[in-house]
């Protein structure tokens, strides 16, 4: 029977996150709140009813009409420029079933967002790969070489980077948007930190498409909702690949209800950024540590003891990112609360003294 598998799956691992034993999880930068202590009580109530009131016995609008109408209206958009998806994982797969196949090719810069490759591959397309330079800024030479090429029918950029935080230079990019032969998607996982976007360039650029979730800012990772913009006939193609009801009824209604009200979100991600600035500035007094720049909700930095910082402070049950392979001096902490932080700084402090 396995003989059946195809290739490219075969080649493939599935995707893991290994088990292991942590209290304070700064690993998948992730919002540290469930619900921000500054939405209203009236506000919480009505989203404890919404679930309870939502008729789940009945399928989801497949259309996500509602959800697309709010977000459309605040980006100056019309609901036929956005998407939505189980998480923007799902869209990027529904970007690759759309745009890629044997004989295709996706460009992407490394380090970055691992799904990527792995959903290419998936679509049986190829990974083109170009390093970052030291300071992880995009290598503009080798991007401009490549999204001209016949077979690159996709360029990923994240923006700001992920693992390294780092928003990247914005001319350059509307270079590669400009010089590209095939679509560029701007992934902006990490907007609301970055506060910076292309989405008013998407009238502009009729390759450009943009990734967005509520995952990270607004603290919905476990209710997987995602979102892309892109002008009306490349949301039309995708939209073909889409299932029907991809996006559950009470992800819809809750990212509808948190969207209209993102302006109770405001206090908690500048105290996210707060909290990051404190964190940096205590690490930054540590000797053996180099941090690099950050425009997201994380902090990426590198050690050559980075096996045992990861150690000690699952020892002491907090979870961060550590990478493999060349990246293995590397690791990436997710801003947590103030006390965590401060936990964190006292263990690297007496591990490094
Ligand atoms: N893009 C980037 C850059 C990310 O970091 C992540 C999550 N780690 C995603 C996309 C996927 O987010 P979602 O939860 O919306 O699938």
């Amino acid at each position: 029977m396995l003989n059946y598998v195809n290739k490219n799956i075969k080649k493939l691992e599935p995707y893991k996150v290994p088990e292991l034993d942590y209290e304070i999880k700064l690993d998948a930068n992730e919002n540290p709140y469930p619900v921000p202590e500054s939405l209203p009580e009236n506000l919480k109530e009505e989203i404890g009813k919404i679930i309870f009131n939502s008729m789940w016995n009945y399928y989801p609008d497949p259309e996500a009409k509602n959800l697309r109408n709010i977000i459309a209206k605040e980006n100056k958009l019309e609901k036929e420029n956005i998407l939505i998806g189980n998480g923007s994982d799902e869209i990027i797969l529904n970007l690759m079933l759309t745009f890629i196949s044997e004989g295709k090719s996706i460009l992407v810069h490394t380090p970055t967002f691992s799904m990527y490759k792995i959903l290419a591959q998936i679509a049986n397309g190829n990974t083109i790969e170009v390093a970052l330079d030291k300071n992880f800024e995009l290598d503009k030479e080798k991007m401009l070489e490549n999204v001209i090429k016949d077979d690159v029918a996709m360029t990923f950029i994240t923006y700001p980077n992920n693992p390294t935080g780092n928003l990247f230079d914005k001319n350059l990019i509307k270079e590669i948007i400009e010089k590209a032969k095939g679509l560029v998607v701007i992934d902006e996982a990490y907007y609301e930190f970055a506060k910076d976007s292309f989405v008013d360039k998407i009238k502009k650029y009729k390759n450009l498409i943009i990734l967005r979730t509520f995952s990270k800012a607004y603290g919905m990772a476990g209710l997987r909702v995602g979102y892309m913009f892109a002008n009306k006939e490349i949301c039309n193609e995708v939209n073909k690949v889409r299932l029907p009801y991809n996006l559950n009824k009470i992800s819809q209604l809750i990212a509808e209800k948190l969207y209209e009200n993102k302006i109770y979100f405001e206090k908690i991600i500048d105290e996210i950024l707060e909290n990051k600035k404190e964190l940096k500035k205590d690490l930054e007094k540590i000797d053996g540590l180099k941090l690099f720049k950050s425009d997201t909700n994380s902090i990426f930095f590198y050690s050559e003891k980075s096996e045992e910082i990861f150690s000690s402070l699952l020892e002491e049950k907090i979870l961060i990112r550590k990478f493999k392979g060349d990246m293995k001096n590397y690791l990436r902490i997710t801003i947590g609360k103030k006390e965590d932080n401060k936990k964190i700084v006292k263990i690297i402090e007496k591990l490094l003294k």
